[in-house]
């Protein structure tokens, strides 16, 4: 008898499901991707960074053994370093299954010890609400981000949910590159922000998916966790080195704790209890690979030229994306395609012209409008331009 028939197929991801329809779409030669948030080369192919191609290279006599529960100690300390600058005495740090596995970690954690509510950006990663609900928050709240009318942030609406949150309460921050908007706040507002968090005592979780992706410049993308570690605020920060590194199927992030020293022990005992459970200990290769560029001085100046590669050719990509919208529409205002930063373009087409462009023209983005800035190249952004520009009309 069947078994299973009260399951229910569930909706396919926004985004991951999007990727297979994509697949599928027969016209090959004109069909253009801009779903999923991963770099590509301006000729349209993934980029092994030549840092992490060398490091593999050494890497390949490396033993299979298993690492400790919180994972391998040179990359957990190089990646607090990161994060932090020097001054790490106060963070607890576990190797995660990427920043997924950070952002699920960090939640079981606080779902299990800490009695708050949490809340997400209004508009997010969608994922963020499966990991909440799938951790125990059933309803996770949400505060104000994106102004529609003006794709712009809406600062004072963000203050306002924050200020009516209770005290105490967990809110998830974008550290940089905002997904899928683009649009992050200014360092006078990072200010401003944290003296709510410090009157309120918020916990400041800090979501890093995008470290050295928004400006080519780590320690400028780093600057909102340092504030807030600076201020005592003690940040809590997902990191994920799928985008940086582009070592996406590696598995390779951090989960951040900042904590008293006398809190150390007892914090870092219950991540690995919990980290125990549901996957025992992460994967090596991509740490190994991680640390390996971290540790060495000539890997480490590669990885940064590679970084400014990256986030050069999504920025100049804008520029052009802009100039060819401009000339290809009549009256409409292009400006936050150049004012947003990071790896997506938040558009502002609505659900219906996003799948008119699927179906009609097919482009795919996702039914939110954004576009995956590093799935447009020389080639088809004049395609996608008359495209866009046609279901405007
Ligand atoms: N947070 C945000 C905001 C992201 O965009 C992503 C990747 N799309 C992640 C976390 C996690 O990605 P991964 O698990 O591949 O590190």
């Amino acid at each position: 008898a069947a078994r299973w028939t009260h399951v229910g197929v569930p909706p396919a991801d926004p985004i991951l499901g999007l990727k297979v329809v994509f697949r599928q779409d027969p016209f090959t030669s004109s069909k253009i991707d801009l779903t999923v948030g991963a770099y590509r080369t301006n000729d349209g192919e993934p980029w092994v960074l030549p840092a992490v191609r060398v490091a593999t290279e050494r890497l390949l006599t490396a033993d299979h053994e298993y690492l400790p529960i919180d994972g391998l100690p040179a990359f957990t300390r190089a990646t607090q370093r990161l994060m932090y600058g020097d001054d790490v005495a106060s963070a607890v740090t576990v190797q995660t299954l990427s920043g997924t596995g950070a952002v699920r970690l960090s939640l079981e954690f606080l779902k299990r010890f800490f009695d708050a509510p949490l809340y997400l950006p209004r508009i997010t990663w969608s994922n963020h609400f499966n990991i909440a609900r799938d951790a125990g928050f059933a309803d996770p709240r949400t505060y104000a981000y994106l102004d529609d009318a003006t794709s712009r942030l809406d600062f004072e609406s963000m203050l306002a949910d924050l200020d009516a949150a209770p005290d105490g309460s967990i809110v998830l921050l974008h550290l940089c590159a905002h997904n899928p908007t683009g649009v992050d706040l200014t360092l006078p507002q990072w200010e401003i922000l944290a003296d709510l968090f410090a009157r309120k005592s918020l916990l400041p979780l800090f979501d890093s998916a995008y470290l050295g992706f928004a400006t080519g410049d780590l320690d400028r993308d780093a600057k909102p966790f340092r504030l807030f570690f600076e201020k005592g605020l003690a940040p809590w920060a997902c990191v994920s080195f799928s985008k940086n590194f582009g070592l996406y199927s590696e598995r390779v992030g951090a989960l951040h704790a900042t904590v008293r020293v006398e809190e150390r022990d007892a914090v870092l005992g219950h991540l690995k209890k919990i980290a125990r459970a549901m996957y025992s200990n992460p994967p090596a290769f991509g740490a190994r690979i991680v640390s390996t560029v971290l540790e060495d001085p000539d890997l480490y100046a590669s990885w940064l030229d590679s970084l400014h590669v990256m986030s050069d050719r999504i920025f100049e990509t804008r520029g052009l994306l802009r100039s060819h919208l401009e000339n290809a529409t009549r009256d409409h205002d292009w400006d936050h395609i150049t004012s947003q930063i990071g790896m997506f373009c938040f558009t502002g087409l609505t659900k219906s012209q996003v799948l008119e462009l699927r179906e009609k023209h097919h482009v795919y983005m996702l039914d939110n409008g954004r576009v995956s800035m590093a799935g447009v190249n020389t080639r088809n952004v004049e395609p996608l331009a008359a495209a866009i520009a046609a279901v405007l009309e």
